[in-house]
């Protein structure tokens, strides 16, 4: 039943993410009425994923918002140095289509702020901060808006003709309407941590992956994020060995860092990441879409996760702004966003899951064996290395701004 008189709003946006920001700025800049309710007070969380790939990149300059991102802390590399069981695979960006041969890595934090900010010059536009959806009212089968809890802790509600889930890979929307996504496992998760970096400290983005564990090493200016991946379920087991046996695994690894490991005094300062791969086999219901990780949560493999988050965002804009202005989205209209976006999600998933299997769960089992074939056959083929570099980097089926959301940098 719904409230006697909910607030209203005509597109509700659950979760201010990569895929909620991209889809509200670009709505409000259609001219659709559009509230995007994020359940934090800020952006400013320690795991957010850093990268912003060459896709996007574009994707900013044609929003007029590229030179805006330039002025963001942030950091170019146009190669990926990579070593897999003793086997160097060296991605170069150098040669990617387009303005950008190379992916940034930024702060997420910065990157949404911005995209907020331009977001809140739009009259339609509104960010509720302090507002967790914690389910959807109804009228009959059709999803009406959501319910959510607000910063006093009072339960509210808001109307929307559409609402779009963008709440991540535990979305409360899905579950609420009670759809299921369909689980590909994961062989890992991930230890998140920081590691202070010296000027004349290795640049950008650098991995390596052996016997029993793998650790990507990402350069935030003045320190390190390191992710360090361990087998699945293995965290309490791993923890119990104590911070010593993490120093000795990250400079076997990582020997350069040996000079500073010992800051990492205790697994307080150590996050477990669930990781996870599934699809929902249906991103839609009668008056709720389901975008980006909420539709298919990805892996961190390749980082691909906020780029396809992002291109999903710019497809359902497309599709939905002129029904959305007319105050009227059919599940057709609903069912062209995944039409448009299913091909490349499932491309890079698949990549993802051919990875797991044979990459990841072969050397997080511990087996000090040679790097698989695939592995040492994209160590000697240039062209394997830019497909795949073109991959992560830009994607299938790169999106562009929809023409009413362009604008001059
Ligand atoms: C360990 C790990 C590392 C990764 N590293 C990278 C990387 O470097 N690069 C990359 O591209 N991808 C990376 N990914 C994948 C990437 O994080 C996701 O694919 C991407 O963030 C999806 O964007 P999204 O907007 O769909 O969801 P999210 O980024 O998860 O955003 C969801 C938002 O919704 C909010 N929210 C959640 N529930 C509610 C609610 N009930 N009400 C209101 N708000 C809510 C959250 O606070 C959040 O702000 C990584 C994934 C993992 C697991």
């Amino acid at each position: 039943m719904l409230p006697a008189s909910p607030d209203e709003t005509t597109c509700l946006i659950a979760g201010g993410g990569p895929a909620g920001m991209m889809l509200g700025l670009l709505l409000a800049r259609a001219g659709v009425k559009v509230t995007v309710m994020e359940k934090h007070a800020d952006f400013l969380r320690d795991f957010r994923g850093d990268t912003v790939h060459a896709s996007t990149l574009r994707l900013l300059d044609e929003l007029g918002l590229g030179p805006r991102f330039t002025q963001l802390p942030h950091r170019l590399i146009d190669t990926i140095h990579m070593e897999i069981q003793n086997q160097p695979v060296n991605l170069d960006l150098t040669r990617l289509p387009g303005a950008h041969q190379h992916i940034a890595l930024v702060p997420q934090w910065d990157f949404l702020e911005m995209v907020a900010t331009a977001a809140e010059a739009e009259p339609c536009f509104r960010l509720l901060r302090n507002a967790e959806v914690v389910g959807v009212i109804r009228d009959r089968d059709r999803v009406v808006g959501v319910s959510y809890r607000d910063q006093s802790g009072e339960i509210k509600h808001m109307r929307a003709e559409l609402t779009v889930a963008c709440d991540g890979r535990n979305s409360a929307v899905r579950s609420a309407v009670g759809l299921t996504p369909h689980s590909f496992g994961a062989p890992m998760d991930v230890w998140w941590f920081r590691l202070p970096r010296r000027p004349d400290d290795p640049k950008g983005l650098a991995g390596a992956l052996h016997a029993g564990h793998a650790t990507i090493v990402i350069d935030r200016g003045d320190y390190y994020q390191i992710a360090y991946i361990i087998p699945k379920g293995t965290d309490a087991q791993l923890r119990a060995q104590g911070i010593e046996a993490l120093h000795r695994a990250l400079v076997r690894m990582v020997p350069w860092i040996a000079d500073r490991v010992d800051q990492l005094t205790s697994f307080d300062d150590v996050k477990l990441l669930d990781v996870q791969l599934n699809r929902l086999p249906r991103w839609y219901a009668d008056g709720v879409l389901f975008i980006g990780d909420s539709a298919h949560a990805m892996s961190p493999v390749g980082g691909v996760g906020i780029n396809l988050a992002v291109a999903d965002a710019v497809a359902a804009a497309r599709i939905l702004a002129k029904p959305l202005l007319a105050g009227r989205v059919s599940t057709r209209q609903l069912a062209r966003v995944q039409a448009r976006r299913w091909i490349p999600t499932v491309i890079l998933q698949a990549a993802q899951r051919m990875i797991h299997a044979k990459v990841i769960a072969v050397a997080v089992a511990g087996s000090d064996q040679r790097a698989p074939r695939g592995v040492t056959l994209v160590g000697r083929s240039v062209a394997l290395r830019r497909l795949i570099g073109y991959l992560i980097a830009i994607g299938p089926l790169p999106e562009h701004a929809p023409r009413y959301a362009r604008r001059r940098g």
